[in-house]
């Protein structure tokens, strides 16, 4: 071995996501060596509840029995096959449950391994729709201001985080984001309908003056994540639908973070009554076991690649599109959604949980406190320097993983949490407010 190699520190062979590499020097990752339910184990034996299921993809907990026993039942038949001329039972069952639970005419279920390259196919696929039609001029894309698709080059061009996006800004196509409904921003006395009615005015004039060169809106519907979940009333997709059917131009609703019930219901387009033209999953799909995501569109969209030509298909692919494993892992899920009555039993959960988190709601640096469904947060009023880190640390000696975004605080368990947890999280997020 080479001396360059024995002197390497074992977590700097790893390049960390989302991280400044440096900052490891005070706050080294914790090596995780086990999970159960919402408890990750350390090396050193410490547990953390995992309050934000390990970046929004958890749904039943860590090594959960059912999904364990359906990826290992899958391992035994079969684990992986491209899916070019093959096809297998896991992926055809999804699909066909997937198009039967997803609103409206969504029917036809094309699979990548993230999100982001879910939305990159989204948006080729809504560009492409228009020149098979004959519009070749719809090459645009309106995105909502604060909005988050992931950080691919493609999609980066439609997410409006500046510290993920400014560096990369000259590699972008333009942007023409349009302002967000999320009501953090509403003015004083201005309730969440008539803010996101507001927004909903500017999308309309904009797309109005500019629909002949728009291919489709992309939006995350009633919670903008990675923006400090911003959240916004159901009114605001009902309103984008309405003015994409009006100028011929495509909804696509990113529901990576939010679908799979995380809004209170499957999907959170379902609190419009609406259904976009694509919808994008990911995250929970699998219960966060394993990458897998999809776009799902309608028969629209699908029939016009539909020909003998193999120029006007969709040509795209990823080598681990639909893969068996992850497949069933979400198959899995379905059913523990379908057995558990899991969209009721959130709702019970959610009341307590807010019950616990009176305290939290009243502390005298909380602002915005919100909830949706299964997701929670705040800001936090002052932060300290180094905000994120520090409350990140000190929800470690709480014995709860947390990770603010900015001074925006939030809560995102599995559902699998139970009445115990949920008071020692509420109780633990209390004690850090209370060291502030
Ligand atoms: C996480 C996320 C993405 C990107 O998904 P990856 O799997 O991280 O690539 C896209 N859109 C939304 C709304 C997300 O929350």
């Amino acid at each position: 071995m080479d001396d360059k190699k024995i002197h390497l520190h074992h977590d700097q062979a790893v390049w960390h996501p989302c991280t400044q590499m440096k900052h490891h020097e005070t706050f080294p990752p914790i090596l995780i060596t086990r999970g159960e339910g919402v408890w990750l184990y350390d090396a050193t034996g410490k547990r953390y509840l995992d309050t934000i299921s390990s970046w929004w993809v958890n749904l039943f907990g860590h090594c959960n029995p059912r999904i364990n026993a359906a990826i290992i039942d899958q391992l035994g038949k079969l684990e992986h096959t491209m899916l070019a001329g093959l096809a297998h039972e896991p992926v055809i069952a999804l699909s066909e449950r997937l198009s039967a639970i997803t609103p409206g005419d969504l029917s036809h279920c094309f699979y990548a391994g993230d999100g982001s390259s879910a939305n990159e196919i989204a948006l080729k696929m809504s560009f492409h729709y228009w020149q098979q039609i004959g519009l070749p001029d719809k090459t645009q894309f309106v995105s909502l201001q604060n909005g988050y698709h992931g950080e691919t080059l493609g999609v980066l061009s439609v997410t409006d985080i500046p510290l993920f996006r400014q560096t990369y800004a000259p590699l972008l196509r333009p942007a023409h984001p349009v302002p967000t409904p999320d009501w953090r921003f509403a003015a004083d006395g201005v309730t969440p309908e008539e803010h996101a009615l507001q927004a909903a005015v500017v999308l309309e004039e904009y797309v109005a003056q500019h629909h002949a060169h728009i291919s489709a809106l992309i939006l995350e519907s009633l919670v903008q994540g990675a923006s400090g979940m911003g959240m916004y009333h159901p009114i605001y997709l009902r309103r984008a639908r309405e003015i994409c059917d009006t100028y011929q131009i495509h909804l696509i609703a990113d529901e990576i973070a939010v679908g799979f019930g995380r809004t209170g219901t499957l999907f959170a387009c379902e609190q419009a009554d609406i259904a976009p033209d694509f919808m994008t999953l990911a995250k929970g799909l699998s219960g966060g076991y394993l990458p897998l995501s999809v776009v799902i569109t309608n028969n629209t969209v699908y029939e016009a690649f539909y020909c003998n030509e193999t120029s006007r298909a969709f040509l795209h692919s990823h080598s681990h599109s639909g893969n068996a494993l992850a497949c069933r892992a979400a198959l899995a899920c379905l059913d523990i959604i379908e057995q558990d009555n899991v969209i009721a039993s959130n709702r019970d959960k959610a009341d307590f949980l807010n019950q616990c988190l009176l305290p939290v709601r009243a502390h005298s640096s909380v602002k915005n406190f919100r909830h949706c469904g299964m997701i929670w947060a705040f800001e936090v009023e002052n932060p300290r320097e180094g905000f994120v880190r520090w409350f990140r640390q000190k929800g470690l000696e709480q014995q709860l993983l947390i990770r603010p975004l900015g001074n925006s605080v939030y809560l995102m368990p599995p559902y699998s949490i139970n009445q115990e947890e949920m008071e020692w999280m509420a109780q633990g997020v209390l004690q850090i407010l209370n060291a502030m």
